[in-house]
């Protein structure tokens, strides 16, 4: 498939490799040029796995906080882990390189905070009824005095 060469801002050159992978995005091939052939490095689609939160407090189309794993390996890397396929987790501020093991524990984890993120929620929610259940009861019992007050 077409991966480009070169600088960013200089000259850039078409090549035809053999992408080792079955996952690999070959678009990231020829979006981002490799300033050398033996640095080309293979990603999964960027998009495929991301998670946004979302603020009430910001513009809807702005996500507050972002996460996103890829399967990314790097053939011409001197160090074993980033030759293997492994896992980035990326947010809007730094990379985070995992094993499969090391993405499957945060997998893990990422299910039980999912799980106390419900709770919460459910937390939440109760909090608010029994609040607006209490006001109901302070109006009438304020209505019940201005009333008598009047009688
Ligand atoms: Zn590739």
């Amino acid at each position: 498939m077409p991966a480009k060469v070169g600088r960013p801002e200089g000259p850039t050159a078409t090549i035809y490799i053999e992408c080792p992978t079955s996952w690999c995005d070959s678009g990231t091939h020829v979006a981002e040029p490799t300033a050398h052939p033996e640095d080309i490095s293979h990603i999964s689609g960027a998009e495929a796995n991301e998670v946004s939160v979302s603020s009430f407090l910001k513009s809807k189309h702005v996500a507050a906080h972002m996460l996103t794993s890829t399967i990314q390996c790097d053939p011409g890397s001197h160090d074993p882990r980033l030759e293997a396929a492994h896992i980035v987790i990326e947010d809007d501020v730094d990379y985070a390189h995992l094993t499969p093991d090391m993405g499957e524990a945060f997998a893990d984890d990422l299910v039980a905070f999912a799980s106390r993120l419900r709770q919460q929620a459910r937390t939440a929610r109760q909090h608010n009824q029994t609040v607006a259940g209490d006001s109901g009861t302070d109006m009438d019992e304020a209505l019940r005095r201005v009333r008598g007050g009047a009688a």
